[in-house]
């Protein structure tokens, strides 16, 4: 890059393409930071995608990503908000205060090779099939770009990363929300792998999770049936009035159900049954609503089985309150680094996998999605950091490490994130982040004009995480 100073001193620039010496240099100081941290990047993603580590379990990926962080200088902090997984990096002092997230968990059960062919890595055991290897790796290699910067007096200010562990299953970033710990950033970003570029501008899904246990009287189911009171009816009656609410709900409304515990022995009037069930809506308000609702089937299941019945909340997350002006800032940065480019063995690789999960054969897309519309009521899943995005304005990016179509949460994504398709996704969505994190700590008045929106579209509206009392559920016992 110094060697395009000396280019527009001898004014030999003229050739160039306009756009080159319009980012300025911290940009492009960002820019060479990642190239040139590119290669670390990598093998830490491929390492946590080796160890495809599940919800709060995931001791080496989180000391991965903490050495890394600790290494490069960053203050770290092991084990916030009582999870041994989380923690905190931080760099920097003052204002502005700019925070990012990283995750780093798997799913159970999908592990897979590198190859465009289901072939489980290790038979049972996890799989990075959401990305998150990538998710948590480039985050932090955004935030080591920054922390250069910062270092070298050229941006002042704090960045902080986030590890947050967990997101899969138990969604670590509540804990870190309850505790306050987003409180004082003035922006976060994240992003998240998918098979699309883009800015992330849309909302998703508001949950709740709770489970519902019935309790009866065991009898003999021949003998005495007349002395049981069985639970499982309970259980049953309540499934089905739940699937007869569904013709009267909203059509922006989820629900979900996993039967885990139906008796045990068929010649038994089982006492016990246990169901989690999982409520979505587009809003936190109908969301709630329909827990509600759920709530009242659950009670008149058990007066028609004549059994007890006891809810327990286990969590549930907001929706995600987009910003426009922060995504159109990120969006920019997309359109100056412009498509992520494939080799032929790349899109080989994807029409491979598109062939063996019966997806349309349409390869790879590396181009920059246009700027879209905010949907009102958006598909799709659930994510904390809806949680994050209610305390504090959050930018979001999408960036492809998996052909167009794939079924996401399976080997294929997994597959997709242990090669090279993954690793450019990465690397791409690590300087797209840096360089909108330049343009937060050189502008502040952008970093106004994102809060203004944050305010506005918050309202009076005032966060409480959807959380029991008392610590996370961290795993314990031997395997
Ligand atoms: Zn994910």
């Amino acid at each position: 890059m110094r060697h395009l100073c000396y280019l527009l001193l001898l004014g030999l620039c003229s050739s160039l393409p306009a756009q080159v010496d319009e980012i300025g240099a911290n940009k492009e100081a960002v820019l060479a930071s990642v190239e040139e941290q590119s290669e670390t990047l990598i093998e830490m993603s491929d390492q946590i995608w080796a160890l495809a580590e599940t919800a709060f379990e995931e001791h080496g990926s989180a000391k991965i990503l903490a050495d890394y962080a600790e290494e490069q200088g960053f203050r770290v902090e092991r084990g916030v908000a009582e999870m041994p997984t989380g923690f905190i990096a931080e760099f920097g002092s003052g204002r502005p205060i700019i925070g990012i997230l990283g995750e780093f968990d798997a799913l159970p059960g999908i592990s897979q090779r590198t190859q465009p062919t289901k072939e489980p890595l290790e038979e049972g055991a996890g799989g990075h099939g959401c990305g998150h290897n990538m998710f948590g790796v480039g985050s932090l290699g955004s935030a080591v770009a920054i922390k250069n910067l910062i270092e070298a007096g050229e941006l002042s200010g704090t960045i902080r990363y986030y590890g947050t562990p967990a997101e899969e299953k138990f969604f670590g970033k509540l804990f870190m929300a309850r505790a306050g710990m987003f409180d004082d950033l003035d922006v976060c970003l994240d992003w998240h792998p998918s098979s699309r570029l883009e800015a992330d501008v849309q909302s998703s899904l508001a949950l709740v999770d709770f489970i519902v246990e019935f309790r009866g009287q065991a009898a003999h189911a021949a003998g005495d049936p007349w002395n049981g009171r069985s639970a499982v009816d309970g259980l049953e009656l309540f499934t089905t009035g739940i699937n007869f609410q569904r013709e009267h709900l909203q059509p922006t409304v989820r629900i979900h159900y996993h039967i885990q515990h139906g008796g045990d022995v068929v010649n038994v009037v089982p006492d016990y049954s246990r169901i989690w069930v999982r409520v979505r809506d587009s809003k936190r308000e109908g969301m709630l609503e329909t827990y509600e609702r759920v709530k009242e089937i659950a009670r008149g299941a058990a007066i028609m089985a004549d059994v007890d019945y006891e809810i327990t909340l286990v969590s549930g997350l907001h929706e995600v309150l987009p910003n426009r002006t922060g995504g159109a800032a990120m969006h920019a940065n997309l359109e100056y680094l412009g498509p992520i480019e494939y080799t032929q063995e790349e899109i080989e690789f994807a029409y491979g996998i598109q062939k063996a999960t019966d997806s349309p054969l349409e390869g790879i897309d590396g181009s920059v999605q246009p700027f879209k519309e905010t949907r009102e009521n958006p598909g799709g899943g659930s994510t904390d950091v809806g949680d994050v995005s209610w305390l504090v304005p959050e930018i979001r990016l999408r960036a492809p490490t998996a052909p167009i179509g794939t079924p996401w949460h399976s080997w294929a994504v997994v597959a997709c994130g242990g090669m090279s398709i993954g690793h450019k996704g990465m690397i791409h969505a690590t300087k797209a982040l840096a360089m909108t994190m330049v343009d937060l700590y050189e502008r502040p008045d952008l970093v106004e004009e994102i809060q203004a929106e944050f305010q506005e579209r918050k309202g009076d509206a005032v966060y409480e995480a959807i959380l029991p009392e008392g610590p996370p559920p961290i795993p314990t016992g031997g395997n």
